[in-house]
């Protein structure tokens, strides 16, 4: 059984499991540039080297942990996604995201916790 395939086993077994308590797995594309881009901004730092762990932001002066960084750009890209796919997020706050699906007309709650995005990027295997 090769890694492929066990991930591809994963992510469908997943995907399964979402749908049925009503929640959307969001699979973040695997080139969008999570670490590159300001989180708070959108500045993307093209020279941004592997081995940097931290960097200020050159527009915004604000100062990033790479990793927590990349994580605020997945969520962003996350969101970004379920609104481009017209489903609405309707509370959004530490504790709880509520979304709608007005094509459906389905009343989905999600919580922050479970929602669930993911960049192929990050994964090290
Ligand atoms: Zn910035």
């Amino acid at each position: 059984m090769s890694l492929d395939f066990s991930w591809h086993q994963f992510v469908t077994i997943l995907k399964y499991k979402m749908e049925q308590k009503g929640k959307h797995l969001i699979l973040v594309d695997r080139f969008f540039p999570s670490s590159k881009l300001c989180s708070n901004c959108g500045y993307k730092k093209d020279d941004l080297k592997l081995d940097d762990r931290e960097w200020t932001c050159p527009q915004c002066l604000a100062h990033h942990h790479r990793d927590i960084n990349a994580s605020e750009n997945i969520e962003k890209e996350g969101k970004r996604i379920l609104r481009e796919k017209n489903i609405k997020i309707i509370r959004d706050n530490d504790t709880a995201v509520g979304t709608t699906v007005n094509a459906f007309g389905e009343d989905v709650r999600l919580s922050l916790g479970e929602q669930f995005s993911m960049n192929y990027e990050s994964i090290a295997l």
